[in-house]
């Protein structure tokens, strides 16, 4: 039986308002009165915390209302904590820091987010000491070869940017916990179609500002993860989110969570209208990368790896030849059709597309974009749900047309 992040989140606690509204309230407040203070040097030695007898402490550190959000994403994922920090990157770069001291290295997937690759590349080595070793993730005896004694953590993508490659989590997770390291996913592009917890990631990173915002309209990011690991990015002299400070405002985490209700049916309809433009383009021999077609070298892994009902995802990618052509689709749909807009991004409720090498995943190098199989003309595509599904592909298909792709 596969896991079902609804049936989760349904059973989670609904945290009603103070006046017992439907929604929480926002606990816009920076800093928490200790009711006794003797209390206050028992929350400072982290020996009381919200759950077990003290309180909140300060902003920075655990803010009721973004509490909330975290043990809903927890639900989600099926983890025993979860917490949300201002960004994605900055849910990636604190998990990574708090795994890795000076000195250590990490295992990453060649074909990542360009911001997460850089990070990786140049900031990393650069600033903290840590280095990485980019591999094929789908090919597991690089993933394997590339351990020694100094790894402490594996990161990848559930599936990757913008190349749509899926990550073998079961048996990456094996390989990483044989060798007593973490296992570091991010599953920014499939939110409820994969729980890579559930097949032993051992945190789960997330930017909410893709899918799960659903809007276009806030930045953030999350960590799911064992209660230990939580409080350890919160902790008030090792924490990476504690002292960093890329937590939360609360405002933003009470917004967000009133996303997550509806974002399952989001997710299936995202899925159901990517299914369909990547089999009607596969039938007019384009070459696209889609995990939901029998084609993508990875659709049985993928087929049995997801939660039941909410298909394969909303993006795709094709590949026009030439950035040339790339950029006259693109214009010309946006332009001329009215049909997505020329933005970086995903996961918006209308479609976004760009030309990844010269975009998001810019931060790559000639040879590094052919390594991880980016093509000069490779143009992702997050498909929307506005308009309906046959409008939009009579669209699509009009602008493949005049760039003769058809
Ligand atoms: N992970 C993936 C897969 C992304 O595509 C992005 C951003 O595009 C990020 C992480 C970073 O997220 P944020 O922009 O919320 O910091």
């Amino acid at each position: 039986m596969s896991f079902n992040p609804i049936q989760a989140l349904s059973k989670v606690r609904h945290e009603f308002g103070e006046h017992g509204g439907v929604n929480m309230s926002i606990e816009a407040s920076t800093t928490f009165t200790v009711m006794a203070a003797e209390t206050m040097p028992a929350i400072f030695m982290g020996d009381k915390g919200p759950d077990d007898g003290g309180c909140f402490l300060y902003g920075r550190h655990f803010n009721p209302t973004v509490y909330v959000l975290g043990r809903y994403l927890a639900a989600m994922e099926g983890t025993e904590a979860g917490y949300a920090t201002s960004s994605g990157i900055s849910a990636i770069a604190c998990s990574i820091m708090q795994l890795c001291s000076p000195g250590d290295e990490i295992v990453a997937s060649n074909t990542i987010y360009g911001g997460t690759f850089a990070l990786f590349k140049e900031f990393f080595p650069l600033k903290c000491g840590i280095t990485v070793r980019f591999v094929d993730i789908a090919n597991l005896d690089e993933v394997k070869g590339a351990f020694n004694d100094k790894t402490k953590a594996v990161f990848t993508e559930s599936i990757s940017n913008p190349t749509m490659v899926v990550a073998d989590i079961p048996n990456i997770a094996k390989i990483a916990h044989d060798a007593g390291v973490k296992l570091v996913v991010d599953n920014t592009f499939s939110p409820m179609l994969l729980s890579p917890a559930q097949q032993g990631a051992d945190i789960v990173v997330h930017s909410l500002t893709k899918f799960i915002g659903g809007c276009s309209d806030i930045i953030g990011g999350a960590v799911c993860a064992s209660k230990e690991f939580i409080g350890s990015l919160m902790d008030l002299h090792t924490g990476a989110v504690m002292l960093l400070g890329p937590t939360m405002d609360p405002r933003v985490a009470f917004d967000l969570s009133l996303r997550l209700p509806h974002l399952g049916l989001r997710m299936r309809e995202h899925s159901r209208r990517a299914q369909f433009f990547a089999e009607k383009l596969e039938s007019l021999g384009i070459e696209v990368a889609y995990p939901g077609l029998e084609s993508h070298p990875q659709h049985s892994l993928i087929s049995s790896l997801l939660n039941d009902g909410f298909g394969y995802g909303g993006l795709f990618a094709i590949d026009l030849g030439t950035s040339e052509r790339a950029s006259e689709f693109m214009n010309d749909l946006q332009q001329n059709e009215g049909f997505g807009f020329l933005a970086v991004s995903l996961g918006y409720f209308d479609t976004l597309m760009s030309c990844s090498a010269s975009s998001t995943s810019s931060e790559l190098t000639d040879e590094e974009l052919k390594d991880a199989g980016i093509l000069p003309g490779l143009v992702r595509i997050s498909l929307g749900y506005t308009g309906t599904l046959e409008d939009r592909w009579d669209q699509f298909e009009r602008a493949l047309k005049r760039v003769k792709m058809v």
